[in-house]
């Protein structure tokens, strides 16, 4: 459940395009963080330098004691999980939850245990021996979570994660996440455009326009003093 800390990263893409512009924000051990702001301001490029999908053009960050600048995703212990869901369609919910950690060689008592584990917090228990197109929409966001809950990593990396869900699930899901968060304590940093969400999810939320940092507090803070 490590701290997350960015010092003055940036991002330049090819074509000189500054898509994250020296931002500093310490992500506490155990938070949830909300990264909010309008489309294009760099919400996602920061959540994929942090997951290591996108190399850092400059500054550091360090996920605990570590710099991991250089280090590739599999060595950063996060979990990610996206808006499109990835399932393996030919395997049940079951074998979804437990393939990651059959690939890393965990014990099949353990993998059992985690995979009972992750299927109780999220409700799943009923779909196990689904495959994920007899399940919907909403479900399907849940085995994408228990896939990253099962890893027990360090921390949670989401990207719109409820943005492909119809309104009521939205809200279903959100209630679904805090209640996960409360239970697990899991460092997370989540990616939203919408207001609503950021404020009813975050611990704190980071305001981003322009790929810089426009404010960071609390929701009730920035709901007094926008
Ligand atoms: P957000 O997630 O807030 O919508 P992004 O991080 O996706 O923002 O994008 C930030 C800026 O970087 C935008 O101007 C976008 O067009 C640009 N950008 C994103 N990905 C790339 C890329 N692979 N190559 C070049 N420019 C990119
Ligand atoms: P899992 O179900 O455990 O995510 P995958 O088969 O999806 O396993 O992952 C394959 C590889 O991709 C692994 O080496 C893993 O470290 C890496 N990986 C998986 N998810 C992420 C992520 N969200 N961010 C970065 N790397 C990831």
């Amino acid at each position: 459940m490590a701290k997350i800390v960015l010092e003055d990263v940036d991002k330049v893409y090819a074509g000189n395009v500054k898509a994250v512009d020296a931002l500093n924000l310490e992500i506490e051990h155990g938070e949830f963080m909300v990264l909010v702001g309008p489309s294009g301001c760099g919400k996602s490029t920061a959540l994929r330098m942090i997951a290591g999908l996108e190399e850092i053009t400059g500054g550091t960050l360090y996920i605990g004691e570590n710099v991991v600048n250089d280090r590739p995703p599999k060595d950063r212990d996060i979990a990610m999980v996206f808006q499109n869901y990835a399932l393996y369609p030919h395997m049940t919910v079951e074998q979804n939850l437990a393939f990651g950690l059959k690939l890393r060689k965990t014990p099949k008592a353990e993998i059992e245990r985690r995979v009972k584990e992750a299927a109780g917090m999220l409700g799943l228990e009923p779909y196990l021996k689904r495959k994920p197109a007899a399940l919907s929409g909403g479900q399907r966001q849940r085995v994408a979570m228990g896939r990253a809950i099962v890893r027990e990593p360090q921390a949670f990396l989401m990207d719109e994660p409820l943005s492909n869900l119809d309104a009521k699930l939205r809200v279903q899901m959100r209630a679904s996440l805090n209640q996960l968060h409360e239970r697990l304590g899991v460092t997370t940093v989540y990616v939203t455009h919408d207001q609503i969400e950021a404020m009813t999810l975050g611990d704190r939320v980071a305001v981003l326009r322009d790929g810089k940092l426009q404010q960071v507090d609390t929701p009730k803070n920035l709901f007094d003093n926008p």
